[in-house]
């Protein structure tokens, strides 16, 4: 299998050499270039399967010859060893209809894990094979970087650089990121937003020298490794709930659209899949988007669904690229447009193509909190913040009677304690391996949203 980029200008990679590649050097994305399809009759062997083994069914075909199905199983078993739920992804019903796909087993309680633990194994033993060090390189806006940590940790050809926005997580977020005491864990909280961290993670990728000497990769979603593990629990949530024979709708809480890109991967592979919820906060670019068929930055607004504060969606890109039927050059076009004026349209027939299969919902933090309570009253279940938009998301839109709807329930509601509360009055536990978080020592740095100041930061820390 080879990679292509979204722009079309970058020379096609393989999976190993994707992986540690973040942008193309045209400035795009990678992708597959063909997507791997699967038969009802292969969806329908596939129902009885553990979630490990339909990860590896699901990820094989994009490994290429970079693995042996073998070496995949293990990789898939180690990774899948660190979440505490036997079903990984467990499924649980809100109503006859409604379903909730509980993505926060994994060691840091959000969704990011099932995609940071299979790949930090994956990378690591590429890297142990070839004898290479990277130095991984991530901007989060809470949840991204302490994943990232935790699956890196231990790899000791692994230095980890996370910037996070400055006293713009929760935090739990941030404890679950600055207390972990190892030397190749560096986190710097920059004085900004989370897209100005982004910027800057993007401005260091794009200098070449430093890309080069420091052997930089991203653990953000623009990684494709990421988004290729995101798409085995699409195929885990439908073939629970009747699939293949069944259509199955998903609402997705939603930032960097990383999630929602894997559920298209997986809808493109043969899955089916009716429609894509498409949940935002006040920070609600897509949602007008998908309205409008315009794409328009503002600034971004603090909520309380701190990891959807984002308006650069960075993988939209991705669906971009699918849109205009794998036409780099346009792609190309509408970005650099975008960077320079902070907007552009797609064409209206694109629009309408787009429409069918995606729909936007945004809500505000009362909105969000009032989903919350509801829940809890209908259900007894606590959900967070980003579940809360998800499950909203998918109430608040038309769904074919017959279409099962699945919210993926993205965090847990322990990493949002006082929203649980001012909704609820409840409070969730923290799971016994985080009981002691909030007494662990921290260790972070404070830097300005300054390219050169945090470029020299890394090159000062990175171990040699
Ligand atoms: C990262 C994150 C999101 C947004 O996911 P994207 O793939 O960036 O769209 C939503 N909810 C939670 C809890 C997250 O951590």
């Amino acid at each position: 299998m080879q990679y292509v980029s979204t722009r079309g200008l970058a020379p096609a990679l393989t999976f190993e050499k994707v992986l540690f590649t973040g942008l193309a050097s045209d400035g795009g994305l990678y992708v597959p270039e063909q997507w791997p399809v699967f038969g009802k009759e292969e969806l329908l062997s596939m129902t009885r399967l553990t979630y490990q083994e339909l990860a590896v069914r699901v990820m094989l075909p994009f490994v290429g010859t970079a693995l042996t199905e073998n070496e995949l199983t293990d990789l898939v078993e180690a990774g899948c060893l660190s979440f505490r739920h036997p079903a990984v992804a467990p499924l649980k019903q809100l109503d006859c209809n409604r379903w909730l796909c509980e993505l926060f087993h994994g060691p840091t309680l959000a969704f990011k894990d099932y995609a940071l633990q299979l790949l930090g194994h994956i990378l690591a033993s590429i890297l142990y094979r070839s004898e290479q060090r990277v130095v991984i390189l991530g901007a989060t806006s809470g949840d991204t970087g302490s994943a990232a940590i935790e699956a890196f940790r231990d790899c000791a050809a692994v230095e980890v650089f996370v910037l996070h926005p400055h006293g713009l997580v929760s935090s739990i977020q941030r404890r679950q990121m600055t207390t972990v005491q190892a030397d190749n864990i560096h986190n710097i909280a920059v004085t900004g937003t989370f897209d100005d961290c982004q910027a800057l993670v993007k401005g260091l990728f794009n200098d070449v020298s430093f890309r080069e000497t420091m052997n930089l990769s991203a653990a953000n979603s623009i990684n494709w490794g990421r988004i290729m593990a995101q798409v085995v629990y699409y195929f885990w949530a439908v073939l629970a709930i009747g699939g293949p024979f069944r259509t199955v709708a998903f609402a997705i809480p939603t930032g960097n659209f990383g999630n929602v890109f894997a559920g298209y991967v997986a809808r493109a592979m043969g899955l089916p899949i009716g429609l894509f919820v498409v949940g935002s906060n006040r920070n609600d670019i897509l949602t007008r988007f998908f309205t409008t068929g315009r794409m328009s930055v503002r600034p971004v607004v603090q909520t309380v669904s701190p990891s959807m504060d984002i308006q650069v969606a960075s993988n939209f890109e991705r669906l971009l690229f699918e849109i205009y039927a794998r036409d780099g050059s346009v792609v190309e076009r509408l970005m650099t447009q975008f960077y320079e004026t902070g907007s552009f349209s797609i064409a209206s027939h694109s629009l309408k193509d787009i429409r069918g299969l995606f729909h936007g919902c945004a809500f505000t933090d009362d909105e969000t909190k009032a989903a919350i309570a509801q829940v809890y009253a209908m259900t007894g279940e606590l959900v967070d913040p980003h579940t809360a938009i998800g499950i909203a998301a998918a109430r608040a839109t038309l769904v074919e009677s017959e279409m099962p709807i699945v919210t993926l329930a993205t965090a847990h509601p322990a990493k949002f304690p006082r929203v649980l509360r001012e909704a609820t009055g409840q409070q969730a536990a923290l799971p016994v391996h985080l009981k002691d978080l909030l007494h662990r020592e921290e260790r972070f740095v404070v830097l300005p949203a300054d390219l050169a100041v945090v470029r020299e930061y890394i090159r000062l820390h990175a171990r040699r």
